[in-house]
């Protein structure tokens, strides 16, 4: 999507990967880690095959799995959604965001996200036949200006889209924001639909899933997602978690876009999450060793860093090097220095455009090596 208020074209994370293809460029643009998730987890999704789990899976999602996904939100948050009623299997959080949005948006209704935003959110709104306002988040941390945020509630909101962790900025936004955000929506009997696919990816902060907050559970809709804490991008297994007649609206608009999700990996994931806490515990230590690895790099080569405390993004200011237009640069940093990385105006409207102009996203899910090569190539620029 390029330009999220106007026609939807080719992805900007497909453009530069197919950039980077082009160019032999190291690939810290799509968010994707280059070394596959634990080996428990392919063993299972073979022996589910070898065992026949071929066929279609209930549209709703196997059992086994809804009923993990449960267990799992028990365990972390506290949370006890019925496996039965108030939990859906989705193909990736990308069909859990789009079926979500088309049950409960269409025309003369307003969606509210914050900006940047991720950009499926720009686009499933449009295909909703909905709007979509925007609240800005400041650099430094990335935060919400609060007032903004207030003033971008309408008597037409109809959903506030939240993402926390946020993709593309690495923000985590703490429990006050949130509990405004809860008290927004319910002053304007609007529904939350939140995207905590990165629940995992935190640095010394912990996840508040809003689901958890005071008076928020009646009308939040919580999506995540295997592929950011397991990494199997490629399986496509999400989910979602919410009230039943929220959940079996949503299921009804699943039925007509995939019908059902891919059986195996279902099975898989169900054993992914009840991995033990060690698991968990490492996904977060190594992913903030190479935060730091990368970001080190980043400031040597001269770029300004803002570093996250969620994600496996890494987003810059590129002014101090003298360059203004990160959408520029990130077409011509592959051929330049071999880096391919994410502009990040194409999360954005005009306006936030305008305001983030010179800010670039980089991935940092790669091997170490990896990682301080594409550091050393950066040093190139300064
Ligand atoms: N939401 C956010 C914020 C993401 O960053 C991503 C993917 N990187 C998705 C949703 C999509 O998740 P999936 O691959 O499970 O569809
Ligand atoms: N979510 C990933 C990112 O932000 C990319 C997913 C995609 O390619 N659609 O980089």
């Amino acid at each position: 999507l390029l330009g999220p208020d106007g026609g939807l074209g080719v992805t900007i994370f497909e453009e530069m990967t197919t950039l980077a293809l082009q160019t032999g460029a190291i690939n810290l643009g799509q968010g994707f880690p280059d070394e596959d998730g634990p080996a428990e987890i392919k063993a299972a999704a073979q022996a589910a095959i070898a065992a026949g789990a071929n066929q279609y899976a209930p549209g709703k999602g196997i059992l086994e799995l809804r009923e993990a996904v449960s267990v799992h939100q028990h365990r972390f948050y506290g949370l006890a959604p019925d496996p039965q009623t108030e939990v859906l299997v989705t193909t990736g959080a990308t069909e859990g965001i789009a079926a979500s949005l088309l049950a409960f948006t269409g025309p003369g209704d307003e969606v509210l996200t914050f900006e940047p935003f991720y950009d499926s959110y720009g686009a499933v709104i449009g295909l909703s036949g909905a709007t979509h306002v925007t609240a800005p988040l400041l650099a430094p941390d990335f935060f919400p200006d609060m007032d903004a945020l207030e003033a971008a509630f309408s008597d037409r909101t109809r959903v506030v889209l939240l993402n926390n962790p946020h993709n593309p900025t690495g923000a985590v936004f703490p429990r006050r924001v949130l509990e405004r955000v809860v008290e927004l929506a319910r002053q304007h009997d609007c529904l939350i639909i939140t995207d905590e696919v990165y629940e995992h990816l935190t640095f010394g902060v912990s996840h508040v899933p809003v689901a958890s907050l005071p008076g928020a559970a009646d009308r939040t809709v919580t999506i995540s997602s295997a592929g950011k804490t397991f990494s199997f991008t490629g399986w496509k297994i999400g989910w979602l978690t919410g009230p039943e007649g929220l959940v079996s609206a949503i299921r009804t608009v699943k039925q007509f876009l995939t019908y059902s999700s891919g059986t195996p990996f279902q099975a898989a994931i169900a054993a992914g999450l009840a991995l033990p806490d060690e698991f968990y515990e490492g996904i977060s230590a190594g992913l903030r060793h190479k935060r730091d690895i990368l970001s080190e790099g980043l400031r040597a080569a001269g770029f300004d860093v803002f570093t996250p405390q969620g994600t496996y993004f890494v987003n810059v200011d590129t002014a101090p090097l003298g360059i203004s237009d990160s959408v520029d640069l990130a077409r011509r940093l592959p051929a330049l220095v071999g880096v391919a990385a994410i502009p990040v105006p194409v999360f954005c409207h005009p306006q936030g455009a305008e305001r983030t102009r010179s800010l670039l996203r980089f991935a940092f899910c790669k091997k170490v090596e990896v990682l301080e090569e594409a550091a050393t190539r950066l040093a190139a620029l300064s």
